[in-house]
């Protein structure tokens, strides 16, 4: 008898406890974010403090759906619903750090997703404008941002191709999905001497990094990396 219910039990606990430790519960969360920032940022070579302490900050793991929750940390993007993606965290860094932020910033992001990068951005600079096209992402991310207490962060749903000319300039510009050439739009709505890090290429193929400097009102182009992002879509596409 005795022995029966004691297997009874460690069935329950087992049953119980199953669905916590899948999605991640009993993780040190904040253990993972530091050695994800050591090895996977500080040790490829970013330098930038503020790029660095916002990563040790930014709970990334409350940006992702919870059955992804254990691989937040990980080297890679994820899924994030809608068939979108978190970008690598690396990569969030390497973007980041290339605007060359200060605190007095400005920064226009194209593409909010899960919100992780904007949340990345307003730990270092003033205000955050965040553009996405899938309205349930829009809302989500606008509805965890301020849950989380970002009060510089400003969310829209539409269509990022067009920017957010009502607050422009932008002292610099990210975009995180991929037009087959930069927006004009964008152009015209950074700052003179300001920076914009896009990725440029058709779908479905590797795209090129580029950080577009603005002098004169032309932009300098420059060559980062090779990378791949989801495409930047318009708003006649037939998603909306
Ligand atoms: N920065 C995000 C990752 C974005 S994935 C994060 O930190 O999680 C790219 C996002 O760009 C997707 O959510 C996609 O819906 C959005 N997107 C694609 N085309 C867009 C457009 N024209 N305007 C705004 N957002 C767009």
């Amino acid at each position: 008898m005795y022995k029966q219910s004691l297997i009874l039990l460690l069935g329950i606990m087992l049953f119980v406890g199953l669905p916590c430790s899948c999605v991640g519960e009993g993780l040190d969360f904040e253990a993972l974010r530091h050695k994800m920032v050591e090895q996977q940022i500080v040790a490829r070579g970013i330098k930038d403090k503020g790029v660095i302490e916002a990563m040790k900050r930014v709970p990334r793991h409350l940006f992702v759906p919870e059955k992804y929750r254990r691989f937040a940390y990980h080297d890679g993007p994820l899924p994030i619903g809608e068939g979108q993606t978190i970008s690598q965290p690396y990569i969030v860094a390497f973007m980041t750090e290339a605007l060359s932020l200060q605190p007095h910033h400005k920064v226009l992001e194209i593409g909010t997703g899960s919100g992780y990068q904007a949340a990345v951005l307003a730990e270092i600079v003033d205000q955050v404008y965040t553009i996405e096209i899938i309205p349930s992402l829009a809302r989500r991310a606008e509805a965890l941002l301020r849950g989380m207490g970002y009060e510089n962060i400003f969310v829209l749903t539409g269509d990022g191709y067009k920017g957010w000319p009502q607050h422009a300039p932008f002292d610099a510009i990210i975009v995180t999905c991929a037009p087959e050439e930069i927006p004009k739009p964008l152009i015209e709505q950074l700052r003179e001497g300001g920076r914009m890090v896009i990725p440029v290429g058709p779908q479905d193929t590797v795209q090129k990094l580029i950080l577009a400097t603005k002098q004169n009102g032309k932009l300098r182009l420059q060559t980062l990396l090779p990378v791949r992002f989801v495409p930047m879509v318009r708003e006649n596409d037939g998603l909306r």
